[in-house]
């Protein structure tokens, strides 16, 4: 059998490959890739020169069948997403379990991950620590999210893009109590890596007063709700149904 190589590539800063990384791009027989027009300009950077193949969240159930066969015939692989370690928010699972089951040997090759780079400098509490992935897109159920989470003592960290950061805070303000200690890590390893750690009000306020706040790609970490059980914990969104219970 070949084996299937699960390589990290950088999340902005070209330096963070690892030699492992390009020298097993080198010498793979073929690079899946997350989108190929964008590995092909890291491939170019470091002289790589290799068989692609498309390997997305749209294909990958039907394109790993193929894949496993090529592992059989004696082909190696590596798995590749844009940015980052692949399978976290990113393609590769159908793959890496067909790979398992199959007994190929599945090969991880470390390296940036946004979530990790941004837990390593919020100075919050790490272990343990949920990984949410990105969090829903509509208002109301991006607010549902929240409040399942209020009462999570662990420190939880999430993806989002750049169209939904101010919407995404806006609705945590609503749901969350405000001194709650976040953490926004903006652009990481990259020109304008901005990495913010204050209270939600206050992060939300920088957030909607200065543009360039809303600007590239985000990891949040929310600092786990500390309950002292003499304390009760009353949050805007339990005063918003206090308030509608009160009105019945
Ligand atoms: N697999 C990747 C990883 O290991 O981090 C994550 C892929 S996910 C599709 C892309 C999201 O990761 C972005 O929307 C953003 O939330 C986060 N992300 C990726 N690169 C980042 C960076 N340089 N700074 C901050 N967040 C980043």
């Amino acid at each position: 059998y070949g084996k299937l190589y699960v390589v990290a590539t950088p999340i902005g800063n070209l330096a963070d490959f690892s030699l492992r990384g390009i020298e097993t791009l080198k010498q793979v027989d073929l690079i899946a890739a997350e989108d190929t027009r964008h590995v092909k300009m890291l491939l170019q950077h470091y002289g790589i020169t290799n068989r692609l193949i498309a390997l997305h969240q749209h294909n990958e159930d039907r394109a790993a069948p193929a894949l496993l066969q090529k592992l059989r015939d004696g082909q190696s692989i590596a798995i590749v997403s844009d940015a980052g370690t692949p399978l976290l928010s990113d393609p590769g699972l159908p793959l890496v379990k067909l790979a398992k089951e199959a007994h190929v040997d599945v090969v991880p090759i470390p390296g940036a991950c946004a979530l990790i780079t941004a837990l390593s400098v919020s100075g919050l509490s790490v272990i343990p620590f949920s990984f949410e992935g990105f969090v829903p897109r509509t208002s109301s159920a991006r607010k549902t999210f929240f409040n399942e989470k209020l009462l999570s003592s662990t420190t939880w960290v999430f993806y989002e893009s750049s169209h939904r950061i101010l919407a995404c805070l806006q609705d945590m303000a609503e749901v969350l109590p405000t001194d709650r200690i976040i953490v926004v890590a903006r652009e990481l390893t990259k020109l304008h890596e901005t990495i913010v750690k204050a209270s939600l009000a206050e992060v939300l306020e920088r957030v909607a007063n200065d543009d360039n706040m809303r600007k590239g790609e985000f990891v949040v970490i929310v600092e786990g709700a500390v309950l002292d059980k003499s304390e009760q914990l009353i949050t805007p969104e339990h005063k918003r149904l206090l308030g509608v219970m009160l009105k019945q």
